[in-house]
Parts: C-alpha cells; structure tokens; sequence
C-alpha cells in the first residue's frame, strides 16, 4: 500500500502532521542564510520523528547528488559526500522517484557504504524524493541506530515535508550565501532540441501556460481548504461540461481529451488523495501539486502510449485547478515582454496564429517538423526549435533567450560571452541579408547566361507582403490548408473567395499557383471525423481524400474561379500518385468551370492546372499525363520521404538520407528529362529548394524554376549568379561517376576553390 492508496488517517497523526509542517514553516519564514536553514530543518525533522539521522541530498548537475544538510552524520561530509543517480540507496531513491524503507540498511542491495559519513552505524533507512512537478531536486532521508521498518504514516509526513521543502526551493527558500541549493531559474542554461524553422532570434521568454508558483504550501485551517479545492473542482467540472457542449461535430480527439478530463474532475481517488494532503496540512494548490508531480513521475516511466497521454491530460487538468485557485494566468498570463520567445510544451497552429509575427521564436517541448505550429511558424517565418526538453521546466516568464533555430540550440539566460557570440551571428545574418537585398531586382542568371525563376511558398495572407521585398517571381506553392487548420469549422466558399482574391490582389499579377486542400497524414483538421490508420503518410490524404468526398475541393475550386473574376488562375492538386487521378480532379475543375459560367460568374481568361509530383510511382506515368498537365511541382519533402522510404517526421531517420545523394538526383534528372520531352513545365517547392547547395545542384540537373520560403531567395539568388552550371554539372557528374553516395562534399569543395 502507497501513502496515496490509504484511507483515513487517526486524527492524532494528522495533528502531528500539521504541527511538523507548522514548525517547518515558522523556520521557513525566518531569516537566515540558505544554509543555515537547511541546517535548522535536518534538526527539526530528526527532532519531530524521533531519529538519529535527518539529511537532504540535492541534485548537483543532472546526475550528482550532493549531501547538503545533516543531522547525526559527520558534519564534515556535508558537501563532501556525493553519489551518482542510481549508485547507493540516495541514489535510487533520485533515480527511480520511489521511497526506500528498510530496517537493514546494509543488507541492501545497492547499499554503498560511504566511510566520512560515519553511517554504518545506522540500521534502519526511509528515504523520499524531493521533486517538483517532475523535475528531480534530491533526496530527503531520515535513519536510526535500531532495525525499525518506517510506519506508513511516517512515510507519508516524510513526503509531504519532502513536498514543501521542493515548494520552497522554488521559491528560493535556500539561495543565499555559501554552496547551499543553488538557485533555481538563475544560471545558464542550453537546451539542444530540433531545428524546424531556421533563423536566429534574440528576446524574452513568454510562456504559454505560465507556470503556477504555490506561495503558500503549508495551511493550518484544513476545513477552509477543504472548501476552496472542492469550490474550484465543481467549477472545472462545470467548465469542462461546458467546453464539452461546445465542440463542433465531429470533434474526435478535442472530445477524447475533455472526455478523460471529465472522468479525472469527476474521480474519487484523486479528491480523496488531495483531501488526505490536506487533512496534513498541505494548502489545497500543494495538495493538487503533489498530485500533479506523482503523476509526472509516472509519465516518465510508463512505456504505454495511451496512458501516457491519460497522465499528460491530468497534468493539463491539474494546471487549470492551480490557476483556478491562486488566480495566476487565468487569462493569457503575464504581459508580453519585449521581443517574445514563445515557449510552450506544444501549441495547435491556431494558437500560434494568434500571436503572429509579434513572436521572434518559438521553443517547443514535444512538436515535430512536420507539425501544424511547424508548418505556420515556417509560414510566419519565425525560428522554431523543437523537442527542446526541458524547456518548460527551466524558463521563466521574462528569462533572457538565445534561439539558434539553425543549429536547433536554445540558451537560457545566457552568460554575457555566449550572448554577444550570439548577437554577432544575428548581426552576420542581418548584413547577409542586406547585401541580398542589393539583388532583390536583379534576375537570378547564372554566370553561363541560364536564367532560374525564383518563386515563394506561402499558404497565409501575411506572408504576401514578402512578395515584393524577398524579389520573387511569384508564389510556386499557395498552401491553402493553413486557413482550413486555424479554424474551428470548414470555411465558407464565400470567404474564401474574398481571401483567394485579396492574395492575388497583393500578388499584383504575378502567377499564384493555389495547391488544392492537402489534409491527412498529420495534418488535420479539427472538424473532421479522424480516421485511425497504421501509417497515415501513406494513408488516405491530400488528393485522396479530394476525390472521394469531393464537396469541400469543388467547394475551393468554385471559390478559386470567383476569386479568379477574369484573371488567369493556376492551380495544382497535391500528392498525385498515378495519372487517372490528375484526369479525374481535372474533370472536377473543368465541371466547376462549366458550372461557374452557367451561374453566368466571369471565367479566368486562362487556366493552368497542375500536379505535384509526390510520389516516386508519377515519375513514370504515360508520357499522355506530362501532356496533359499544363505544368508539375516536385514536392521535395514528400518525395524524397517515400523515395528513401523514411519519415519526413522522424528525425532519426529522416537526416541518414541527403538530399544530394547521387541516387536522389539521378532520379530529379530522370523526371527534368521526361518533362523536357512533353515540354511540360517543372518546378520543385519542397524545403530543399531553398538551401542554396541543394538549389544549386537541382539547377545543375535541369531544374529552372524553385519555390521557396522568401527568406531563402537572397541567398539562392547570390549563389546562383556567381556560378557556371556547367561547371557544376561536371563536379556532380565526376561524383557520381567515382561511386560516391552523395555528391555534398564534392560541391562544397569546389565552392571553397571558388572562393
Ligand atoms: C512537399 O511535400 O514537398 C510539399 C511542398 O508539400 P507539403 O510540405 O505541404 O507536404
Ligand atoms: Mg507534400
């Protein structure tokens, strides 16, 4: 039996309880220096249950814990004595977030004897976890002479102690002079997460969900905490309920998850465990706290995905109670500081829409590259690191921030070396940038006279205005799935031709190529009934689903031709994997057309309907496919996931393959030479194209026109100008002539002969 698994206690424990905590406090809230209050606490508790031995381990670094405070060990030892995670029975206790209780220590196994401490002669052995909200901060342990095995009770009042003392450390109870517990949220910090958007980005930490801080962990009025936990319980029940009702049909996974939460709201031992911490005198937020770090812990190590996601939904639900009862962050938090870093564990592309361009980052705990917040902070051109750990845990609202999307880097209050290192790298970029802006007019012609259309990629109505200032042809891919993930229901067809009309207004004449709705794989949308499948990569999406419930694509394709109004229109469907389905979502457009002009709407003067190659299959359909469309778009990211067989979204898998393998570019010539051969037009608008090697050497294999992100065309453009293709095309063909795997090293190497 767990102390949470247990029933009622005695009054009289509970009493004693409240009176170890009540004269924790009163130490707590006198003066002193951290050190001497570490000390005077290891004497209270030793004093209050009666043992020999009290002492508090603290985390040094990530896997050193360090002997802090002790009563009845040799006081010599005190930041002496130090143990890895794991090595003795601290150790273990620290590694696997679980007491230890027994009446023979030494027979342990793990048991390591630890001669300065002058601790064999110390029989019995009960040693809690002092954490918070799952962050490991040390070891509370209490010992004696004689062989007692600890009462549940005790256990109990050792871990609601160990509670407080993580509570206070938060606070930064035990900072102060000498090397007691270093100051939480004070020193640097760097975090290596994942790039997905590039960039580099210099602010303050603004986070999504900011923490709560418990102010008051201990209370002596057990039935006044009583009320408020239930008064805030019945309130989350009430608003849970009330955000069921609201969910729009359909609403699978939104529902899912306010279901579990109504199931946690509603749970009797989750209340019972919370009234039992606070019949010991823990305030109701501690009470709701020590909940939410057991279930951290937990998380950590159950391997079960579902479950998992279960403790992360009672997390979520346990943030909402804490803010319910100290009325921190009820709205959005604290004011936006200056240059915002947004940090959050995640965020749906919604959320992150409203803050816009007001952010300069974005730091993600979990997120992939492939995600909806990637795909619109690359739209809204801000730096986002992913799979940074940690983060949440570590920043503070207002903390000094250093992303290094590039690199996929975070630094955390940076030291004033790594600051200025850093804002010399922002400097560098932002020359880089204006030397590009002295090209922005010129063409993008290499030195051998062959002239490459540089185009952007977008997919939001504020990314327009990059138009004129990056010096793009045109937008080669127009995303049109970002309006459809941002919203609660599928938009009407009314606005989205007054949104299709206002971008090419701001296109002013220049070719948008709209890609038809591309949903699924993890793309999707909130309104729409999810449908489980082993792989949805390869699953029912983009064109897939267009063309077996056509509805929502006619509906796009009517407003495309109204926003159209007599202007030329081009557009494109997504993830075509054999010719028939280019014949029959063409038909679908023609329809529409002949309908549009019946309902006696204005016809684009010309149409140019196209298809993206996605999948290895389209690069050998019938030569009457390249005649028929009127031009195709490489999708870079899709095709080369299923050409190397490797997930675009798993990182591990996802580097081991390079671009510019030979096989890779054999295969992009292949498909340059099949539409040379029709005379089809062809461009690429996946990532890659906008890595100035990468774009160098497509256009060396043939490629003449590339879609991009805007930030990207300065730099493509200056490398383009200053090269002769041919020559290029005979690095890469000697590369691939010598057997090598990747023709990288070899252009790179005559880059640097180059200068
Ligand atoms: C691609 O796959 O390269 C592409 C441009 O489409 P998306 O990244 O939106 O799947
Ligand atoms: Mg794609």
């Amino acid at each position: 039996m767990t102390p949470q698994d247990r029933g009622h206690m005695p009054d009289n424990t509970q009493t004693e309880s409240r009176k170890l905590l009540s004269r924790l406090q009163t130490t707590l809230a006198e003066a002193g220096a951290g050190q001497e209050r570490l000390d005077k606490i290891v004497r209270l508790i030793a004093d209050s249950m009666g043992t020999e031995v009290c002492s508090i381990y603290l985390m040094r670094g990530d896997d050193t814990l360090e002997l802090c405070a002790t009563e009845g060990l040799a006081p010599e030892a005190v930041h002496v004595t130090r143990m890895r995670l794991g090595e003795g029975l601290v150790g273990k206790v620290a590694a696997k977030s679980r007491a230890i209780n027994t009446a023979n220590a030494p027979a342990e196994r793990g048991f390591r004897y630890m001669p300065e401490t002058g601790e064999e002669r110390f029989s019995s052995f009960l040693g809690v976890p002092i954490q918070r909200l799952g962050e490991r901060l040390g070891v509370l342990v209490v010992q004696s002479k004689d062989a007692r095995v600890y009462s549940d009770d005790e256990i109990y009042a050792l871990e609601v102690v160990a509670m407080v003392l993580a509570e206070m450390a938060e606070l930064g109870a035990f900072v102060g002079e000498g090397p007691a517990l270093s100051a939480r949220h004070i020193s640097q910090v760097m975090l290596r997460g994942v790039c997905a958007q590039e960039g580099a980005a210099m602010g303050h930490v603004y986070l999504h969900e900011p923490r709560v801080v418990v102010t008051n962990p201990v209370s002596d009025d057990p039935d006044a905490e009583l009320v408020r936990l239930r008064d805030a319980v019945e309130q989350l029940r009430i608003s849970v309920d009330q955000m069921l009702t609201h969910v729009p049909g359909n609403g699978g996974e939104q529902v899912d998850v306010l279901e579990a939460y109504r199931m946690f709201a509603n749970s009797r031992g989750w209340m019972r465990r919370m009234e039992e911490d606070i019949a010991r005198g823990l305030s109701a937020e501690a009470a709701v706290e020590k909940e939410q770090s057991a279930a951290r812990a937990r998380m950590e190590t159950v391997p079960d995905a579902y479950l998992r996601e279960r403790l992360q939904d009672l997390d979520d639900l346990s943030n909402k109670l804490l803010r319910l009862l100290t009325g921190q962050g009820a709205d959005t938090g604290a004011d936006m500081p200056d240059n915002p870093v947004l940090v959050a564990r995640n965020i749906g592309p919604g959320e992150l829409l409203e803050y816009g361009r007001a952010l300069r980052a974005v730091v993600l705990e979990e997120g992939s590259v492939g995600s909806h917040a990637a795909i619109v902070a690359r739209a809204l051109a801000i730096p986002l690191v992913i799979n940074a750990k940690r983060i949440t845990v570590e920043a503070l609202n207002g903390d000094a921030i250093l992303v290094d999307g590039d690199q996929g880097i975070v630094h955390l209050r940076p030291e004033d070396a790594v600051a200025s290192a850093f804002r010399d790298k922002v400097a560098m970029q932002a020359a880089a940038q204006e030397r590009y802006a002295s090209i922005r007019d010129k063409p993008a012609v290499t030195l051998c006279g062959t002239a490459i259309s540089l185009n952007m990629n977008a997919g939001l109505m504020a990314d327009l205005p990059s138009l004129p200032s990056s010096g793009a042809d045109g937008v080669g891919l127009f995303r049109t799935e970002l309006q459809f993930l941002t919203r609660a229901r599928v938009p009407r067809r009314g606005e989205l031709a007054a949104l299709y009309a206002r971008v090419m207004d701001a296109a002013g004449g220049k070719t948008v190529v709209f890609r038809t709705l591309d949903i699924g794989s993890d793309k999707v949308l909130p309104y729409m009934k999810r449908t489980e499948e082993p792989n949805p990569a390869l699953g029912w999406r983009a064109i897939r689903v267009g063309l077996d419930k056509p509805g929502v694509m006619r509906m796009q394709l009517q407003a495309l031709i109204r926003a159209a109004n007599g202007r030329p229109l081009s557009v494109m469907f997504p993830f075509i994997a054999q010719f028939e389905e280019f014949t029959q979502a063409r038909n679908h457009l023609l329809r529409e057309m002949e309908k549009e002009a019946a309902l006696g709407h204005t016809l684009p003067e010309r149409l140019d309907i196209g298809a993206m190659l996605e999948t290895p299959s389209l690069a050998f359909a019938p030569r009457q496919f390249f005649e028929l469309a009127d031009f195709i778009s490489i999708g870079g990211n899709d095709l080369k996931q299923f050409f190397f067989a490797a997930d675009r979204e798993n990182e591990r898998v996802r580097r081991r393959y390079d671009t510019l393998n030979v096989s890779f570019l054999t295969f992009l010539e292949q498909i340059v030479q099949r539409c040379d051969s029709t005379g089809t037009p062809l461009s690429f608008c996946g990532e890659d194209a906008g890595r100035p090697i990468e774009a160098l050497c497509f256009a060396a294999m043939g490629l003449r026109s590339l879609s991009m992100r805007p930030a990207s065309i300065g730099p493509v453009k200056s490398l383009l100008r200053r090269v002769d293709l041919g020559e290029v095309r005979s690095i890469i063909n000697d590369a691939r002539s010598s057997g090598a795997q990747s023709v990288r090293p070899a252009v790179i190497e005559w880059l640097r002969t180059q200068g």
